[in-house]
C-alpha cells in the first residue's frame, strides 16, 4: 500500500513539478520547526564534565546532576532538588535565580513548580523531596505549603553559608528550626560538599 501510494505521489510529481514542491514542503516545515525546538528547549547549553564523586541514593544523585548543569550554565548556585513520589520522580529543577533574574528561583521552588505542574496539583501529599543544599526558609516554608512529607538534604545551612549564601542568617533572623528535626534530614553531605566545591572552582556570582 505505501509503495503504491508513492508510486502514484512519484507519478504525480513527473507530471506536474509543483506538486513536488507541495509534497515537500510540510516535511521542510517540519524540519524547521524541530530544529526551532531544539533551540528552544536548550541546545547550546554547556555539558557539565564527568564528575569524579557519586552520591549513595540515586535521587540525590539526579538532585546533584541538575545542580552541576546549572552551575555550568551560570544559572544560579549550586542547588539542585528531585520531587518523588512512591518511587517516581515528578518533578525536579535547579536554582535558576540568575537565569530568570528571580531571586524566588530557588531549587527545591523550581522542582515543587515543576511537580505541581505535571501533577496538575498543589497538593504534593505523599512526596519527598531531595536536594543538594538544605533548604532556606523561603523553601522550607513552600515545601510544607506544598504538603512535602519529608525534606532530605545534602549541604547544611553552615555550609551554605561557607561558599556565600545567607541562608543561615536569614534563618537565625527568622527564628531558626529547632522543631523541625522530624521535617528534615542529613543525607549524601559528602557527594553534595564536592559539588559546593566544584562550584567554588567555577566562574560564579554570588548573590
Ligand atoms: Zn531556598
Amino acid at each position: 500500500m505505501q509503495s503504491y501510494r508513492k508510486g502514484l505521489l512519484r507519478e504525480k510529481s513527473n507530471r506536474n513539478p509543483k506538486a513536488c514542491r507541495c509534497v515537500l514542503l510540510p516535511f521542510v516545515i517540519m524540519i524547521a520547526i524541530v530544529f526551532l525546538a531544539a533551540g528552544c528547549s536548550g541546545s547550546g547549553r554547556v555539558k557539565p564534565p564527568t564528575a569524579d564523586y557519586q552520591a549513595e541514593n540515586a535521587y540525590m544523585q539526579m538532585a546533584i546532576d541538575d545542580a552541576r548543569d546549572g552551575i555550568y550554565n551560570g544559572d544560579g548556585g549550586p542547588f539542585g532538588s528531585v520531587i518523588v513520589k512512591d518511587g517516581q520522580v515528578i518533578g525536579y529543577g535547579h536554582n535558576r535565580v540568575l537565569a530568570n533574574n528571580d531571586s524566588t528561583c530557588h531549587g527545591e521552588m523550581e522542582a515543587i513548580r515543576d511537580a505541581e505542574k505535571s501533577t496538575g496539583s498543589y497538593d504534593l501529599s505523599g512526596c519527598v523531596l531531595y536536594t543538594t543544599g538544605e533548604p532556606c526558609t523561603m523553601c522550607l516554608a513552600a515545601s510544607k505549603w506544598a504538603n512535602i512529607e519529608h525534606v532530605y538534604y545534602g549541604c547544611t545551612l553552615e555550609d551554605n553559608s561557607s561558599i556565600g549564601f545567607r541562608d543561615e542568617t536569614m534563618d537565625e533572623e527568622l527564628g531558626g528550626r529547632d522543631n523541625e528535626d522530624d521535617y528534615l534530614s542529613e543525607m549524601d553531605r559528602d557527594a553534595c560538599l564536592k559539588l559546593f566545591e566544584e562550584y567554588m572552582d567555577t566562574e560564579h556570582v554570588i548573590y
